[in-house]
Formats: structure tokens, C-alpha cells, sequence
């Protein structure tokens, strides 16, 4: 794809044409083998506030297009984001060290994405209201005009385009920055396929930069009005903060410690395979990650030791290299060091350790560590890492103590042999998102997705109704054949 020549962008930020960043340039390098893949630019403060301005003037006529004009351009895209797919799929595998699969099914979601938001252009925007007064009354949605973008390197594209495409679609106008360790799949992939699908110049903008310095001048600029954050609860808290002073809505999805249930009638022939895929799947860098798993006394020994098969057999390595392979790397060595501390912490403190827990370089091991409690660090905290802490329980009641013992709320899965066993703990445990007979992580654009708890304010991305209301405003409109007479 001409657009994503790496001559155009280089040193560069996308305001609608590709232009050096006043924060200087940004190296981004590969996790799996610490190549120079890219240098991208940054954007200071200043240059927030005058693509800020840009976006305010563009939006203007972006939305006053008719619905059927944008809907064409976000079918354009979802089949660009298909004609390109191997392109953009190399620079996710390189730059985020995604294996191959999770490369290919985050460039197809991308397409789903920007589909769906075709249609959203066309779903109803308003109902009629009753009154009391010879008039029509009447409530609309508008857009709101800028919405600010932020997002994490895990899963870059998706993480950006589910926001990125609704609000487009509505017709605002988007500010994306993504993370400083993945600006050319989550930043530059989505600059080129918009400006080829034919969204107006200025109307979407890439801006990297450091969170506390561009991140924060997105949120505190006048002109941006929703700002939807993705990432972790730390800098969610802070950006909530931030938003609330400045009287904006903040959507803030952020991490979770997401259980799997694993009942007594749970088939152990497939219950192993799934557990293994929720809590190594993209080396457990995945918010709706398994980070616990909760598993019946009489089949746990069984089950751990065919889990530990299964993350033994797992193959580790540079997925730009060697498309087979079942994960890549850490992301960075700070995040390495995190998980390994949880681990090697746990395992001090009286758990033990069945597979794993090794690392070479950022490649980490699948590890399986068994007889983990709750006062354990590997149960308590977020490990993002690709870690299967297997937590004994004896009773059904002790299992729905032990998922709720935690301050995050994202995803839950449950695997039993009898659906409404599983219905019933759902109905206990307080979660964003439930599956029944599957791993905790699961997306897909039509269902809304969000947490609660420490998981995010509760807010909504996917499926029409939540990205109406997400990236809308509310609108009271009264129309009258003639003015009323007033005692005036
Ligand atoms: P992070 O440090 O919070 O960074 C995420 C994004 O926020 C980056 O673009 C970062 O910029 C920016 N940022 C940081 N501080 C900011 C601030 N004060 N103001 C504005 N922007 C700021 O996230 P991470 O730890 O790398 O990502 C992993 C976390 O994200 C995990 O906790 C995971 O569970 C969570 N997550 C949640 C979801 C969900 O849907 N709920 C999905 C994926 C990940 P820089 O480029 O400077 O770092």
C-alpha cells in the first residue's frame, strides 16, 4: 500500500498530511529481536491544539455529509483493511510481536469494525417524546464533534478502531494517540487505510507522543469533548480525573484479573486446550486475559497436569520470523520483570511451580503454577503475562468467594457440563462480560463490550446502541406551526 510507505510518514504526525512533530522523533523498536523497525514523530502540546483546531473545522463538514457518504467511505475501509491485510499484518507481527493468528484476526476485527460502523450510520438517531403542548417534541443524538483516542500496544489496531470507527461514523471528528511502542500498526496502519478509504483531511489524525504530556493535552484541550481511554487502571484513574475537571465524558476501559471457573462436570477432554488459549493467548497481554484459575479439588490434578502438557508443548519466538509460532515476546523488559516477579513472589511464598517460569531475552515461558491462594500476589494483582495460577476450591460457594475477590471486573468464564449451573454463577459474580463454556477473552465488534469495578466507569464500546450513546450527544427539539402567546 503506497499510504503506508514508510518515506511518507517517517519523523512524521498525521494531521491530514504527514508533517514533523514539534516533540522531536520516536525510535520504535522490535521486541523480539531489538531491530530499528521505524522512527515515527511526536507531537508536543502545540501541535495538539492546532490539530484540534483542524479537526473542529473538518468535522464540520464531515457531518454534514449525508449518512449514506460516510457509511460508503467505512465500507471502503473495512475492505481495505482486507486488501491489506498481509501488509498490516507483518508491521503487527514485527511491531507488537503478536503471533501470526492474533496479527490476522486483529486486522480482520478491524474490517468488522469499520462494517459495522458503516451501518451505524443508518440506525435510527432519536424518539418522538410526548408533550402537553400543541408541538412535536423530540429527542436526537449528535455527534459530539472531537473525540480523543488512547490507546495500548497489546492489541493496537483493535483497541483504536473500536472507538476510532463508531465516532467517525457519527460524524465526529478523531484524535487518535496510540501507544509509544506500537505508533505504526495502531497509529500509521490507520492513518493510511482512512486517508485511502477517503475520510476528509482533517477529520482523523494520528498523534503520537508520551501519555503525560500529548495523552494529557488531548484530554484538557477545549475542543475535545469524549475521550476514550483504553489501558491500565493507574492511568485510567488519572485520565478520569482529568476529564471530570475539565466537564468531558471519559469511557475507560482498563485492566482486569479475570477468572475461569473450572466445575466438577467440566469435560476435561477440551477443558485444558481452552484455560491454556485465556491465559497464553498473545503471552497474556490481553485485558480480558485468564489471570486465575479457579478449578474443582477433584479434577484439579488431572486438569494441571494436562494444562502443564499443553503450555509445554507451546512454541515460543519471533512471530515476524516464523509465522508458527504460538506466542512472541514481552513487550518490554520492565513488563517481563513485572511478571516474573509475580511468579517467582508466588512461588516463595509456598505455591508451586509445574511448568514455566523461565524467560530468554522477552520470550517467557507458559507457566503453570499450582496451589496459588488468595493472599497470593499472583492472585491479587494483574499479571499480563502468560501465567495460568491454578486456585484449588472445594464447593461452589467457596468458587464464587474466590471470582469475586478482586477489585476488577472485565470477563468471566465458566466451564461445566450443565449451562445453568454456569447461569447461576454468572448471575453472582459482577462482570462486563460472561462465557459460558469458554475462556474469559472474546470481542467482537456488534456486542457491547466494558467492565466494572476497577475495570473501567462501565461505559460501552460495541453494538449500535452503546456506540450511539458513547459518541453522541442528547438533543431536546420542540418544533411548533406558530409561536405560543405568553402574559408578557
Ligand atoms: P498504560 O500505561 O495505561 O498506557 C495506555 C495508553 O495510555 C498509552 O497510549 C499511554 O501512553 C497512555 N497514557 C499513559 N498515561 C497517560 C496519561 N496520564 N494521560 C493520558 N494518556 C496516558 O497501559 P499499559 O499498562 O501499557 O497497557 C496494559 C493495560 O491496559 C493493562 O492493565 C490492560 O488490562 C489494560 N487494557 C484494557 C483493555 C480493556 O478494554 N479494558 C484492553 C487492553 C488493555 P504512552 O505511549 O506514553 O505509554
Amino acid at each position: 500500500m503506497a499510504n503506508l510507505d514508510p518515506a511518507r510518514w517517517t519523523g512524521r504526525i498525521w494531521t491530514g498530511q504527514w508533517q514533523p512533530g514539534s516533540a522531536g522523533d520516536h525510535d520504535v523498536f522490535s521486541p523480539s529481536t531489538g531491530k530499528h523497525l521505524a522512527t515515527i514523530g511526536y507531537a508536543s502540546p502545540a501541535d495538539i491544539d492546532a490539530s484540534a483546531e483542524i479537526a473542529v473545522a473538518a468535522q464540520r463538514e464531515w457531518a454534514a455529509r449525508t449518512y449514506e457518504e460516510r457509511a460508503a467511505i467505512m465500507r471502503r475501509a473495512g475492505d481495505l483493511w482486507r486488501a491489506h491485510a498481509d501488509e498490516v499484518t507483518e508491521w503487527v507481527r514485527a511491531e507488537s510481536g503478536s503471533a501470526a493468528f492474533k496479527a490476522a484476526n486483529e486486522v480482520e476485527i478491524a474490517a468488522q469494525e469499520c462494517y459495522e460502523a458503516a451501518a451505524l450510520t443508518s440506525v435510527p438517531y432519536g424518539e418522538m417524546i410526548r408533550s402537553t403542548q400543541p408541538r412535536l417534541s423530540l429527542s436526537r443524538r449528535l455527534p459530539v464533534g472531537v473525540v480523543a483516542v488512547i490507546a495500548p500496544f497489546n492489541a493496537p489496531i483493535v483497541l483504536s478502531i473500536r472507538a476510532v470507527a463508531p465516532a467517525l461514523a457519527l460524524g465526529n471528528a478523531v484524535l487518535l494517540k496510540p501507544d509509544s511502542r506500537t505508533p505504526i500498526c495502531g497509529g500509521v496502519a490507520l492513518a493510511a487505510i482512512f486517508e485511502e478509504a477517503g475520510v476528509p483531511a482533517g477529520v482523523f489524525q494520528v498523534l503520537p507522543g508520551r501519555g503525560a504530556v500529548a495523552g494529557e493535552r488531548l484530554i484538557t484541550n477545549p475542543h475535545t469533548r469524549v475521550i476514550a481511554f483504553t489501558g491500565s487502571t493507574g492511568a485510567g484513574r488519572r485520565v478520569g480525573e482529568l476529564a471530570a475537571i475539565n466537564l468531558k465524558r471519559a469511557h475507560l476501559e482498563l485492566g482486569g484479573n479475570n477468572a475461569l471457573i473450572v466445575l466438577d462436570d467440566a469435560d476435561l477432554a477440551t477443558a485444558p486446550s481452552v484455560g491454556a488459549a485465556g491465559s497464553f493467548l498473545h503471552q497474556g497481554q490481553i485485558c480480558m486475559a485468564t489471570g486465575r484459575q479457579l478449578v474443582h479439588e477433584s479434577i484439579a490434578d488431572e486438569y494441571v497436569a494436562r494444562l502443564a502438557e499443553h503450555a509445554n508443548a507451546l512454541t515460543v519466538g519471533d512471530p515476524a520470523a516464523d509465522p508458527t509460532v504460538n506466542l512472541g515476546p514481552i513487550i518490554d523488559e520492565k513488563q517481563r520483570d513485572s511478571i516474573h516477579a509475580l511468579v517467582t513472589d508466588t512461588v516463595a511464598a509456598g505455591a508451586t511451580l509445574v511448568a514455566g517460569g523461565t524467560y530468554q531475552d522477552l520470550f517467557y515461558r507458559p507457566t503453570v503454577v499450582d496451589h496459588v491462594t488468595s493472599s497470593h500476589r499472583l492472585f491479587r494483582e494483574e499479571t499480563f503475562g502468560p501465567v495460568a495460577p491454578i486456585i484449588r476450591f472445594s464447593t461452589v460457594e467457596e468458587a464464587v468467594e474466590l471470582a469475586r475477590d478482586t477489585p476488577y471486573g472485565l470477563s468471566l468464564g465458566i466451564l461445566t457440563g450443565n449451562v445453568m449451573r454456569g447461569l447461576d454463577l454468572a448471575d453472582r459474580i459482577p462482570s462486563g462480560n460472561v462465557h459460558i463454556n469458554d475462556q474469559t477473552i472474546n470481542d467482537e465488534a456488534p456486542a457491547p463490550f466494558g467492565g466494572v469495578g476497577d475495570s473501567g466507569n462501565g461505559s460501552r464500546h460495541g453494538g449500535h446502541q452503546a456506540n450511539l450513546e458513547a459518541f453522541t450527544e442528547a438533543q431536546w427539539l420542540t418544533l411548533r406551526g406558530t409561536p405560543p402567546s405568553y402574559p408578557f
